[in-house]
């Protein structure tokens, strides 16, 4: 009789603790994506403005958050990193945080806490924020996830990131904002869950995914289950779309 190793713990909980545009569109909170794998630490995807209370509200403890993956420097994705970061030092967190974003995330960082609280940029805290900076095309591992990184169709005074993580068994891919692009089919290919944009329904907005747009490349879209987000008012208002499910706030999921 052979004896393996215990098999490492597999699933991830996703809860969608802010599945809204910029602009508070149907009364949700900002991108903030809340990913919990199987006996490991929690990370976020995206961290919009409004990041804090959207987890606070469902209990979610800020403190146990790992990593921030950032698809892009866009206030609503991460503009919540200034408050997570001093939300942390005034609970006295002591767990390094990683950041992990596209090129120019520590400027932005930096220059974005000292816009909103001077000084706080280089104030002393008992806890370290790690930034990596991911260029499109690369991958890393960052806190145990594997994290592969597209260009995304989407300026934002820096390059903008399609992301896939792979953790406790499971792969997560997300769009964050985009027009249509091919690479998103490669990030969602066998992915278990895609996360993507569909911020109008057929509106021509540029830099932005549509529910069009999804419909007409479905064949290439490979992953187990879709879900969409960044909806504004024109999507929520519509009559519920039966092909995709659609993110809420508190929507909690197990893949
Ligand atoms: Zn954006
Ligand atoms: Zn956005």
């Amino acid at each position: 009789m052979t004896r393996g190793y215990p098999a490492e713990p597999r699933g991830v909980t996703v809860t969608f603790a802010g599945s809204g545009d910029a602009f508070g569109s149907g009364g949700r909170y900002q991108a903030c994506i809340h990913l919990r794998p199987a006996g490991g630490s929690p990370v976020l995807l995206d961290c919009g403005a409004t990041s804090l209370s959207a987890l606070k509200r469902l209990g979610i403890d800020p403190g146990e958050i790992a990593a921030v993956f950032i698809s892009h420097l866009h206030g609503d994705h991460f503009g919540g990193l200034p408050f997570l970061i001093l939300d942390g030092q005034f609970s006295r967190r002591t767990r390094l945080l990683a950041v992990v974003g596209p090129p120019g995330t520590a400027t932005r960082l930096a220059d974005t806490m000292e816009c909103l609280f001077p000084g706080s940029s280089t104030a002393p805290r008992r806890f370290a924020v790690e930034v990596t900076e991911l260029a499109p095309g690369t991958a890393g591992t960052i806190c145990g996830v594997a994290v592969r990184a597209w260009e995304a169709d989407h300026p934002s005074g820096a390059p903008a990131l399609l992301l896939r993580l792979d953790l406790a068994g499971k792969t997560i891919a997300y769009t964050g904002d985009t027009a249509w692009t091919g690479a998103i089919a490669e990030a969602a290919a066998d992915a278990d869950l895609l996360i993507a944009e569909a911020y109008y329904r057929d509106k021509n907005v540029p830099y932005h995914l549509r529910l069009a747009d999804l419909h007409a490349h479905l064949d290439q879209l490979a992953a187990r289950r879709i879900i969409l987000t960044h909806m504004s008012a024109d999507m929520l208002d519509a009559p519920r779309e039966p092909s995709f499910e659609q993110a809420r706030d508190g929507l909690t999921i197990t893949l």
